[in-house]
């Protein structure tokens, strides 16, 4: 009798760990669909529409390089406590899979009703036409995954993300519209500025540093020049930095645009060499000190580029 109450106690102690820690008054915290995005762009937007029935929770950070995440043990921890896992898709953030599979967490498995793919029902840019292989280094096999830059793309991307939490809280849909609905207007409004800020620079040339900002291009009516790499992930040769700053002075590129975590002093000797300005854009959320909220980032990227091709 003594040892089964031993057990008991036991057992309880147990239970007692495994149970989510909850501080008074934190009922409502225990309420709420707890969200993990592989990128901030993706918590952002997943924040938008989930306003206070979310609690939303990024793995990597908007200073991290999205291609390549180091998989650590506190990212499977975040995982395996998700209610629901927004990943970007088109291989961007495949290192995902380590991690869930590590956070061995059955809610967010591929196929899962609590896994999220943000990029489904979206034009891919970039599609190549003929088979990459990834072996090569190549990091956009299946078309440029960076599409989460276009604010016209909100719309279907935060239809993606309504679509997935109100399979996990149906009753929560109207509320879900209405927010999702609230942030497209607010967005929308903004648009008409945005484009009349790059009107004038209609058909200008940039040249990246990574193939981040193409749907930001397309969107806003500017051309994709070269890049500094020398194919999406691989570093630049000698030969191939020669041959993109001839090109930028035969075809007048305007402006060099690098992000915060790719070797800007690379960039900045480009530009120099090619007779053009160099900008730093902000590729996420939080990638930039002024890039703080979705619209943040996006009014950032429209400023600086406006300001790059004056
Ligand atoms: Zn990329």
């Amino acid at each position: 009798m003594r040892r089964l109450a031993r057990t008991l106690v036991r057992l309880g102690f147990i239970i007692a760990l495994g149970a989510p820690a909850l501080c008074p008054g934190d009922a409502a915290a225990a309420d709420k669909i707890r969200v993990v995005a592989t990128t901030t762009d993706l918590k952002a937007l997943t924040e938008a529409v989930g306003a206070e029935l979310v609690d939303v929770d990024a793995l990597a950070r908007g200073n991290q390089n999205p291609h390549d995440l180091e998989v650590r043990p506190s990212l499977m921890i975040k995982v395996r406590r998700a209610d629901m896992l927004v990943i970007n898709g088109l291989e961007l953030d495949q290192w995902a899979e380590v991690v869930v599979q590590g956070a061995n967490n059955p809610k967010v498995i591929p196929g899962a009703s609590g896994r999220i793919d943000a990029s489904e029902g979206l034009p891919v840019l970039e599609v190549p036409t003929t088979r990459v292989d990834r072996s090569l280094g190549d990091v956009h096999p299946v078309g440029n995954p960076h599409y989460t830059v276009d604010p016209g793309l909100a719309p279907q991307i935060t239809a993606n993300i309504l679509a997935g939490l109100a399979r996990l809280q149906p009753q929560s849909r109207p509320v879900f519209e209405k927010n999702r609905a609230a942030f497209l207007a607010r967005l929308d409004e903004a648009m008409g500025p945005w484009t009349a800020m790059l009107a004038p620079f209609k058909g200008a040339k940039v040249v990246q540093y990574h193939p981040d900002f193409v749907y930001l291009f397309t969107r806003f009516g500017l051309v994709k020049g070269g890049s500094i790499e020398d194919r999406p992930g691989i570093p630049a040769t000698p030969a191939h930095l020669a041959r993109l700053i001839q090109d930028m002075k035969q075809e007048q590129v305007r402006l060099v645009v690098v992000e915060p975590w790719n070797d800007v002093k690379l960039a900045e000797r480009v530009a120099q060499d090619a007779g053009v300005k160099v900008r730093v854009l902000a590729p996420s959320v939080g990638a930039v000190k002024e890039a703080k909220t979705y619209l943040d980032t996006v009014d950032y990227n429209v400023r600086t580029l406006a300001d790059g091709l004056r």
